[in-house]
């Protein structure tokens, strides 16, 4: 919705015309009457408005605050006194009926709009803060949220010198509405105050029919009455000190939250973030070129071997900017779902000793450059599956040298002593 003017003289129109402007804002539209210069102008507008007009005006006025409080809008709304500009805060969606009505008032004398839509918008306060206990339903009996819902019918309650013991629950509203003691006090020292607002609550029938379910608390107390106190003893079994993920001091103490976030990035891999562009394949790899949200995936993944290993240096940093390296250090990621899962670093290196698995003798130096591993990782879940072996391959294929010439980073760990050994058992390279 646009702001909107709708003028009510006739053409040409001048600053002197009278008009309506509706304005929208977040929560209400703003209609307000502008009659200034007419009324500068005119006889008529000098005088102030007629009892019946400025009496259907307040009561529309109010009903429309009553419904954009309920809204939940808590703001404050102002408006002008005199007969200059006539302000109306309106709810969606009845700005134009509202600016139909004040023109047939003002052009008119017509206050009949204004009051069917005050009555057509008067909320049922009366029947909701009617005595008795009951569950105001949302949805049916209100639409707004029911904590929205409940403040309002407290703050209506406590004009009316109601005590409203109410709750909010996620189907509605429950209340209770009771002439508080004040309430009680005026009405018998001012009877003359209320007749037209008989007490309704004093003597309200016992309530049947629904009744309002237990405050929580209390039905929690419940379902531990007559309960037996729990044997607490020791038992000598030995679970471990530390995770195989690395954390030490995983199972207590400060860091047990560091050590579940850490955990499921050693057991189940790395979540790859949607900023990193992996649209094609499960191998990626990733140079010190690269952008920064490959660089940067492939130092979160180097964290994991970091800990399970305990090295002291991360085997990939994210760096300033996209630097070409003198071995081509590189980093190959292989992806599994939604999951980075494997892990391999390495660099092309031109000093390695050949080693003998079986004897664990290592012989003379070798000055090829060869494609060299300086960590392989894969996360716990996928261990066992040929996932390292699958990586150590890629690399080979991808330097154009067969498996048995790829150089292993020394000292060379358990389990890249297993993987060299079934890759490559006659003996491995090490750098
Ligand atoms: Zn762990």
């Amino acid at each position: 919705m646009v702001e909107a003017v709708l003028y009510l003289d006739p053409p040409p129109h001048s600053w002197r015309t009278r008009r309506i402007n509706v304005s929208p804002e977040a929560n209400f539209a703003v209609v307000e009457l502008d009659r200034e210069h007419y009324a500068e102008t005119h006889e008529r507008g000098a005088t102030s408005l007629p009892p019946e007009y400025a009496a259907a005006i307040e009561r529309l006025r109010m009903v429309c605050f009553d419904r954009i409080w309920l809204e939940g809008y808590s703001g404050s709304l102002a408006w002008g006194s005199g007969n200059y500009r006539v302000t109306l805060y309106v709810p969606y969606p009845h700005e134009g009926e509202t600016a139909e009505a004040l023109r047939a008032a003002e052009v008119e004398d017509d206050y009949s709009k204004l009051e069917d839509l005050a009555s057509r918008l008067t909320l049922p306060v009366d029947d909701w803060l009617a005595p008795g206990e009951r569950l105001l339903r949302r949805g049916v009996d209100f639409q707004t949220r029911p904590g929205t819902f409940l403040r309002f019918l407290r703050a209506k309650a406590a004009s009316l010198d109601l005590r409203l013991n109410g709750r909010a629950v996620p189907e509605g509203v429950w209340i209770r509405p009771q002439l508080s003691k004040v309430g009680k006090l005026n009405r018998s020292a001012f009877p003359e105050n209320y007749t037209d607002q008989p007490d309704r609550w004093s003597d309200a029938p016992p309530q049947t029919g629904l009744l309002r379910p237990l405050e929580t608390r209390v039905r929690r107390g419940d379902h531990s009455k007559h309960a037996l106190p729990t044997d607490l003893r020791r038992l000598g079994a030995r679970p471990r000190v530390d995770c195989p993920c690395g954390f030490r001091g995983a199972f207590g103490g400060y860091g047990v939250a560091e050590h579940e976030a850490h955990h499921q990035l050693w057991s189940i891999g790395l979540r790859v973030p949607k900023t990193v562009p992996w649209e094609f394949g499960n191998l990626a790899v990733v140079t010190t070129q690269s952008s920064v949200a490959w660089r940067r995936l492939a130092a979160q993944l180097a964290r994991a071997p970091k800990r399970e290993n305990h090295y002291d240096f991360a085997s990939w940093e994210v760096g300033d900017r996209p630097e070409p390296s003198s071995t081509n250090r590189r980093a190959l990621l292989l992806r599994h779902g939604e999951y980075a899962v494997g892990y391999l670093v390495a660099a092309d290196l031109a000093r390695h000793r050949r080693w003998d698995l079986e004897s664990d003798v290592y012989a003379g130096e070798d000055t090829t450059v060869r494609p060299s591993i300086d960590l392989i990782w894969v996360a716990a879940v996928h261990r066992g599956r040929g996932v390292g072996g699958a990586l150590v391959s890629a690399l080979a294929q991808d330097f154009g040298c067969a498996v048995a010439d790829v150089s292993w980073s020394d000292p060379v760990s358990n389990a890249g002593q297993r993987l060299a050994r079934r890759i490559s058992p006659g003996g491995i390279w090490v750098h």
